[in-house]
């Protein structure tokens, strides 16, 4: 028995790093999942992995920050699926370190479309397509920058603290429709964009291990399996009390 036996749930930016680690977590534990990405090399990778382990995925191909894709997704997991489970909206860009006062319109604009528009987007339609069916979870990905600033990452930590502000009005909102709404926090987690943040940060000198590692209480950054536990859990019934929480899984990044 899987925590999501028999459930289905719509992954984005589940071609790479947290989102695919979350996907085959989802699949390992018994559910449908919908593998979508901007990037279908990735997605197509990603749902080859379930297949070979045994489990169930469909590929769809979208940008999060562009509305018909979003609709075209939904649409596609509901025709394929019969009803939307779970969501977990996790696509997201970390573009570039720049001092708050140089900052140019392109970054803030690119971040906020894809991290906060993006996540804006996805939930308005999965809601609508949870209220039809009679309820659901969704999870978004916020970050420890969602908690805290960070030098050089002005339009991330806004985008990152709108998610938690979406997270929360959606939970309130839809609480009594059955239909539960967590973000999760990650500290520094081993993908590409916390090798693209720790190259920009010292000129390509350390890798993100060497830089991270000592930053967390716990003297390590985190794996990938370690954020999709969680999401999986939260989106299991085993979570049923949990709704409109702002989650850290950062090996007490903001404890200290
Ligand atoms: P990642 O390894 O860069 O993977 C992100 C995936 O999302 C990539 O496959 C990427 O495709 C895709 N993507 C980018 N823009 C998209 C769009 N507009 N529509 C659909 N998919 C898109 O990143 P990650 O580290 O796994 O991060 C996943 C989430 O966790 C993000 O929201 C991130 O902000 C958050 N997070 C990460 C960390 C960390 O330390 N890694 C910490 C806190 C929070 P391309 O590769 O083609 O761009």
């Amino acid at each position: 028995m899987g925590l999501v036996d028999e459930l289905t749930v719509i992954i984005t930016g589940a071609g790479a790093g947290i989102g695919r680690a979350t996907a085959l977590c989802f699949a390992s534990e018994g559910a449908q999942v919908v593998v979508s990405d901007i990037d279908s090399n990735g997605a197509a990778e990603t749902v080859n992995m379930i297949e070979k382990a045994g489990g169930t995925a469909t590929l769809v191909t979208a940008d999060v920050s562009k509305p018909a894709d979003v609709a075209a997704l939904i649409d596609m997991a509901v025709a394929t699926y019969g009803k939307i489970d779970c969501a977990v909206n996790n696509a997201g860009i970390e573009g570039k370190i720049i001092p708050f006062a140089d900052q140019t319109d392109d970054n803030f604009d690119a971040i906020i479309s894809v991290n906060l528009k993006g996540t804006f987007l996805c939930m308005k339609a999965e809601i609508a397509a949870m209220l039809k069916s009679g309820g659901g979870t969704i999870v978004n990905l916020s970050s420890v920058a969602g908690l805290i600033g960070f030098s050089g990452l002005a339009p991330y930590v806004a985008s990152k603290h709108g998610v938690a502000g979406l997270t929360k009005n959606a939970a309130l909102e839809y609480g009594k429709s059955g239909i539960r709404v967590n973000a999760v926090c990650p500290g520094g987690i081993d993908t590409r964009m916390l090798d693209s943040l720790a190259d920009q940060a010292t000129g390509g000198t350390q890798s993100s291990a060497q830089m991270m590692d000592p930053l967390h209480p716990i003297g390590r950054i985190g794996k990938p399996q370690e954020v999709a536990d969680l999401i999986v859990w939260l989106c299991s019934p085993r979570a049923s009390f949990v709704t409109g929480a702002i989650i850290p899984v950062d090996g007490g990044y903001v404890a200290q």
